[in-house]
């Protein structure tokens, strides 16, 4: 089983974005994380590990190393402040840093200025690691897919990866923001045709699952056989107070506990046919 530990809760974040899908209060210390990870391992399951910032706590660093995760993921603004970090997180075994860069809403979610992703991707880069960017995408940027990946592009970056806005946590009563199956229809023939301008070996556009099976891709098929949806069969998020759910955009659908140092779950979800997450 894929297990994301989510660690820390939106309060302990540094950033207070819009649209933050984290809906639990609450923070895993860095010792409690280890030894989950450690637990869990020993049982055969994959673990990564998430939450906010996480960088906020360096103590979850050992948490990474010991799951085996090469990649974090962050806002990037501790990184900015403290380059020091840069090599502190490499001896770590971070390789790949994927930090949050909301092309054409950063200012509307209150996020990152997207100058300062720009600083610290092109530091990441100087300095050896592998860069992927991170874009929520809303009905206010869906359509401007080509734009953002000239701009990631620009910044260094070797991926960018787009992620669909979850209704969930801040986000959860935002029907404002989220996207219609017409503009994901929409977005994946930008996708199709921008990922055409470029050598994917120089420069990667990729999509979160939480989009949904694109019409000919992999994830059709899957579909078809009803199976899209890995929440909860393959896949689980444990929360801060060891609440346990399918995945973590489905943090609103308990499917059981970790319970001194095991998992006892259900998996209750039928309906695979697409992502379950609002
Ligand atoms: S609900 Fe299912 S398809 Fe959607 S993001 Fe979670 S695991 Fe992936």
């Amino acid at each position: 089983m894929k297990i994301v530990l989510m660690v820390n809760d939106q309060k302990s974040c540094n950033i207070d974005c819009g649209h933050c899908y984290l809906p639990y209060a609450g923070n895993r210390s860095p010792e409690d994380t280890l030894e989950a990870v450690i637990n869990l391992k020993a049982q055969g399951h994959d673990v990564i590990i998430a939450g906010s910032e996480t960088l906020v706590d360096t103590g979850y660093l050992e948490a990474y190393m010991e799951a085996g995760q090469d990649y974090l993921l962050t806002n990037g603004i501790l990184l900015n402040h403290k380059p020091e970090l840069f090599d502190l997180i490499e001896e770590h075994g971070i390789k790949t840093i994927q930090i949050s860069a909301h092309f054409g809403i950063d200012k509307e979610l209150k996020s990152v200025p997207i100058s300062l992703v720009g600083k610290v991707a092109t530091e990441a880069k100087y300095r050896g690691f592998d860069v992927r960017l991170a874009t929520t995408i809303t009905s206010k940027n869906y359509h401007d897919v080509e734009n953002m990946c000239g701009l990631a592009y620009g910044m260094g970056a070797d991926e960018l990866k787009f992620i669909r806005m979850i209704q969930s946590g801040k986000a959860e009563a935002d029907n404002e923001n989220s996207l219609t199956q017409e503009n994901i229809n929409m977005f994946f023939d930008y996708v199709t045709r921008t990922r055409a301008k470029y050598d994917k070996d120089e420069f990667r556009i990729s999509m979160h699952g939480n989009f949904g099976p694109r019409p000919g891709s992999a994830g059709e098929s899957l579909s078809l056989r009803n199976g899209y949806c890995p929440a909860s069969d393959g896949l689980v998020a444990i929360a801060p107070d060891g609440v346990v759910y399918g995945c973590p955009f489905l943090m609103n659908i308990p499917i059981g506990r970790y319970v001194e140092g095991r998992l006892d779950m259900k998996s209750i979800f039928q309906d695979r046919l697409a992502c379950l997450a609002k």
